[in-house]
């Protein structure tokens, strides 16, 4: 399509060599033991980008077993909290100090744009800090009420060693949201990152050697889902996973993860809906659609890949977005000006391209895009933004995660039917309300099924305010106090004081 705004120069130069990913096992650097490794060839500039160990249950068991050994003799989590917390802010210093290393690996890895790379890799280091500030903040409870020879007290206790395995989309971001959280409590962890984009996690592991963490407390095991993910979540020495990925994935680890009862916290699928209501500001909730489409290419948890618009905007409302639409920079990742970058995969691309194929057969309206987008000098790894109206709440493209840059359009004409819409799917990570009216947003806000609501905005995120899905978008809560509570275990104590028990046995 010719009047979409492409960018093809680069602005960021590429790196000398591949990047050489390997595992961090007990506090020491190493390639699998039988040697296997896998070449990343970037989506967008098709050359090999990195090469990664790959992992085997060699590598795994050896992980799980230096952070459990590393668990159960304290080292970690009987160390003051303040001590703790002076290394991840050493970590967080260093991620900083390393912001566009980190950012370069992970726009070539994953498509993403640089300036969006930068963005989350600098961000994250505020995660980690954060994260420090809450280790010195665990309290449990006391009862001074349960008579006068009785005291109880209530500990909190981390939870012991967690298995932590991530996803690609946002690799480093990601890992944020969990490891600094799990180590503040005083857990060990086993940390495998996905095999697309494995950089970034293994350079981390430089900086938590730099920084002072003691072996084995953290360790990363690079590789495919099987066999290292599905040993991380059935190992009876790993007492915790934490997932984010697909929720085809995430009811597997919960079956596997049941056979030893561990805790399983899961951060999984979302297609997340944008209402608009005539009284909104319709300018600022285009930008806002707009934006919640096409960021991280809409491969992304919290993409907001259905609008909800009333019948008397829709027409004018989906013109703006697509005039939008049309002036977004796509294109070369390695530019600092380009705001969408390419797909992560082939197949992910011919999966987003299948969605719009069957919808177009069911009668959808295409208003903007809908085909493969080549970029000049980087191959056709990339796609149109696209806005797709005329569908029904059934059609596959409105319920299932397309992950793509694709937005979907349905109208309403009432508040309890823009809720009905809201809520009709399987999903519920998050949903938005645009409406000049404090009473319509707080009633959607109140009776909408989803983790986080944006009301007149859309995906502001803050390390205090926690994240997480509900229905079959997750269980569990990921950053601000919950989710750094789920990363401890609830002990009671119940001490008798002063006087003796009365005897049990009657011996008189
Ligand atoms: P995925 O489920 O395919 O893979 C995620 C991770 O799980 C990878 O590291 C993979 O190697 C590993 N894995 C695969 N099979 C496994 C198994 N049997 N046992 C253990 N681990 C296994 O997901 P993806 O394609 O990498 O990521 C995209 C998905 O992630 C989307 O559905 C997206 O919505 C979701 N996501 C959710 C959030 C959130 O916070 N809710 C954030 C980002 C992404």
């Amino acid at each position: 399509m010719s009047d979409l705004n492409i960018l093809s120069e680069q602005t960021v130069d590429m790196p000398d060599a591949p990047y050489q990913a390997r595992h961090f096992i007990d506090g020491e650097f190493a390639q699998s033991a039988d040697g296997q490794k896998s070449d990343r060839v970037s989506p967008s500039h098709g050359v090999v980008v990195s090469q990664a160990a790959l992992g085997s249950n060699v590598e795994t068991e050896a992980a799980i077993r230096s952070a459990r050994a590393a668990f159960d003799d304290g080292r970690w989590s009987r160390l003051p909290a303040k001590d703790r917390a002076a290394i991840l802010n050493r970590i967080a210093d260093l991620i900083e100090a390393n912001v566009e290393r980190l950012a370069v690996i992970e726009t070539l890895e994953s498509g993403k744009p640089i300036s969006q790379a930068r963005g989350e890799c600098g961000g994250a280091a505020d995660l980690w800090r954060y994260a420090a500030s809450l280790a010195r903040t665990v309290h449990g409870d006391s009862h001074n009420a349960l008579g006068d020879d009785m005291m109880g007290v209530v500990l909190k206790e981390p939870i012991g060693v967690v298995s932590i395995i991530t996803p690609w989309n946002f690799p480093f971001w990601i890992l944020s949201q969990k490891l600094p959280f799990a180590l503040a409590a005083g857990c060990t962890c086993v940390v495998k990152p996905s095999e697309v984009t494995p950089s970034t996690t293994a350079m981390l592991g430089e900086f938590l050697q730099e920084a002072g963490l003691p072996a084995g407390v953290c360790n990363i095991v690079l590789g495919y889902g099987n066999p290292v993910g599905s040993l991380m979540t059935t190992h009876e020495d790993v007492d915790m996973v934490t997932f984010t990925g697909s929720t085809a994935v995430g009811k597997l680890i919960t079956k596997s993860a049941g056979e030893t009862l561990k805790k399983v916290a899961l951060e999984l699928g979302g297609k997340n809906p944008q209402v608009i209501f005539p009284d909104a500001d319709l300018e600022q909730a285009a930008d806002a659609v707009t934006f919640g489409i096409y960021f991280n290419v809409g491969q992304c948890c919290n993409s907001s890949s259905r609008v909800i618009v009333h019948e008397d905007v829709a027409d004018a409302f989906v013109a703006r977005v697509v005039a939008l639409s049309r002036k977004v920079v796509f294109g070369n990742p390695m530019n600092s000006d380009t705001q969408v970058g390419a797909i992560v995969t082939t197949d992910h691309q011919a999966k987003i391209d299948g969605y719009v194929r069957q919808a177009v057969a069911a009668g959808a309206e295409v208003c903007l895009g809908g085909h493969i987008m080549s970029v000049p000098g980087l191959g056709t790894q990339f796609y149109e933004p696209t806005v797709v109206r005329g569908v029904t709440p059934d059609m596959a493209i409105v319920r299932e995660e397309v992950f793509g840059p694709v937005l979907t359009v349905l109208t309403f004409k009432t508040l309890d039917e823009a809720i009905a819409l809201a809520n009709d799917s399987t999903y519920g990570l998050s949903a938005g309300v645009w409406s000049e009216n404090i009473h319509t947003c707080l009633e959607f806000c109140r009776r909408v099924q989803a983790g986080t609501v944006w009301t007149n905005t859309w995906m502001d995120g803050f390390p205090e305010l926690t994240f997480g899905g509900m229905k079959q978008s997750g269980q569990g809560r990921e950053i601000g106090k919950y989710g750094f509570e789920e990363f401890l275990e609830v002990k009671s104590l119940v001490m008798r004081i002063g006087r003796k028990r009365a005897p049990w046995v009657r011996t008189a």
